[in-house]
């Protein structure tokens, strides 16, 4: 079987990448073993909220000049980096995703063209900085700006994947006086029998079907006593946002959807339309298989197997790495090493076990910024020597770390863009 790319992995930064090659002409299969972070998503992508040393960065683009030569964005440059920002809502749009930049305060023209990190409501109700996000995640200017007098937060009953506690306790530090309310819906009850059932995936499921979607806005209205906001939580609309802009039209408040504990609806939604996109252009997807045992050619890949097509030999002109870091299954840890699984690539991680992690949990991670050695190119290295015709991507890329710099969206899709450029020849 032979294609003109094979793309290792089927998030974010995969589907990316395969959408350009394959409105390009290039004949891609992908090969995608299962979930990934998309399903995890907070509906936001950041691009970069902060620096290595842990300083806020509040304009991404002038912050990236002080990021170190190994970083992602350093290697595709800042002339790149600029145009392939200013280009993502349109790419993302053509696929059938939504996504904004926070509302810019009036501003002379020369500074409109600045990118500014926004803030999104976390499901704890404190701010996290963001660059841009799906069009039902609402992004706010500043990290303290108070985002309504009096919030009406409204839940369905038994839904425990969204603590509106956390919320209003969150949100009255910001001084917002929060009412909690929960709504009965024959159709969502009937999950309850089952607890297992009660996620946000099926839920949204329940809530397509117009009759259940327009009876809860009347219960919420019903509910409203006067408040300047309603808060709901993100179980809205798997395949497209129908019910998310209706109860936006219809409540008269301001209305906010916020996250759940995974799954993520808007994450979920992501990727099917990405998918979709990916093969209404004619790419392949094979989804739940897994790529193994390489074979090569001096520095070169001249193809793959699969687990599901058995002896069968995948061959390409290019392959694209795009399999994550130790969360996806990108990367292997075993007591003593961090193993790329697939390639047998490099791997950039400190070779003593006690610098992988820190035993504060919740300060800056090492082994969140485990990933692949690169060239500038993002060809990988192995055994020291450069992998000329593969391209490692997104999470699966060395030299950051994204959960620390909040910048995890941005490196999967700008690596995305760059290889793709490559294997196309720009
Ligand atoms: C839980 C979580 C939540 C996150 N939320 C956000 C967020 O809200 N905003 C943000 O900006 N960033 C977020 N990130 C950062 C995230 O890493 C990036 O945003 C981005 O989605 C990563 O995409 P990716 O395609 O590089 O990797 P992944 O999404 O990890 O996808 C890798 C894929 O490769 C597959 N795979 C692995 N090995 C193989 C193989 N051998 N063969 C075939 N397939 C294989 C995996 O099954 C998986 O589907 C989050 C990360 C995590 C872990």
């Amino acid at each position: 079987m032979r294609f003109d790319v094979v793309l290792i992995g089927g998030g974010l930064s995969s589907l990316v990448c395969g959408i350009k090659l394959q409105k390009a002409g290039r004949k891609c299969l992908m090969v995608s073993a299962g979930q990934n972070a998309l399903h995890f998503s907070s509906g936001a992508f950041g691009l970069l909220g902060k620096l290595p040393d842990g300083t806020d960065v509040t304009e991404p683009l002038s912050a990236m000049e002080a990021l170190p030569s190994e970083h992602p964005y350093s290697k595709i440059g800042k002339s790149r980096i600029t145009e392939y920002v200013s280009s993502v809502p349109a790419f993302f749009s053509e696929c059938g995703v939504g996504l904004h930049p926070v509302a810019q305060v009036a501003e002379p023209a020369e500074t409109a063209a600045v990118v500014r990190n926004g803030y999104r409501i976390t499901p704890l109700g404190t701010a996290k900085p963001a660059w841009i996000a799906m069009d039902d995640v609402t992004l706010f200017a500043s990290k303290d700006e108070k985002i309504g007098e009096n919030a009406l937060i409204v839940n369905f009953s038994g839904f425990l994947d969204f603590n509106t506690r956390f919320i209003a306790e969150g949100l009255g530090k910001r001084g917002t006086v929060c009412r909690i309310e929960s709504v009965k819906l024959d159709e969502v009850e009937r999950l309850r029998k089952n607890p297992a059932e009660m996620r946000s995936v099926n839920i949204a499921r329940v809530m397509s079907v117009e009759e259940n979607w327009k009876s809860l806005g009347h219960k919420v209205q019903e509910l409203l006593q006067g408040e300047d906001l309603v808060i709901l939580p993100e179980v809205f609309g798997l395949r497209d946002q129908v019910v998310t802009r209706w109860l936006r039209e219809m409540i008269p408040a301001k209305v906010l959807f916020l996250g759940t504990t995974p799954p993520s609806v808007p994450g979920i939604r992501t990727q099917i339309l990405l998918k979709k996109a990916f093969e209404a252009a004619g790419g392949t997807f094979l989804m739940g298989d897994e790529a193994l045992d390489p074979s090569f050619d001096g520095g070169k890949v001249l193809g793959v197997r699969t687990v599901n097509l058995g002896r069968i030999r995948i061959e390409a002109e290019d392959f694209v790495l795009a399999s994550g870091n130790l969360f996806g299954k990108g990367l292997l840890a075993s007591p003593g090493k961090v193993t790329e699984p697939v390639f047998g690539l490099d791997v950039d991680c400190p070779s003593e076990r006690r610098n992988w992690y820190d035993e504060n949990f919740f300060t800056r991670q090492n082994f969140t910024g485990f990933g692949v050695k690169t060239d500038k190119d993002f060809h990988p290295l192995r055994g020291g020597e450069v992998v000329s015709n593969l391209y490692v991507i997104g999470a699966e890329v060395g030299g950051c770390n994204p959960l620390a710099e909040g910048s995890g969206a941005g490196v999967a899709i700008l690596t995305a863009f760059s290889a793709a450029d490559s294997i196309l020849g720009k």
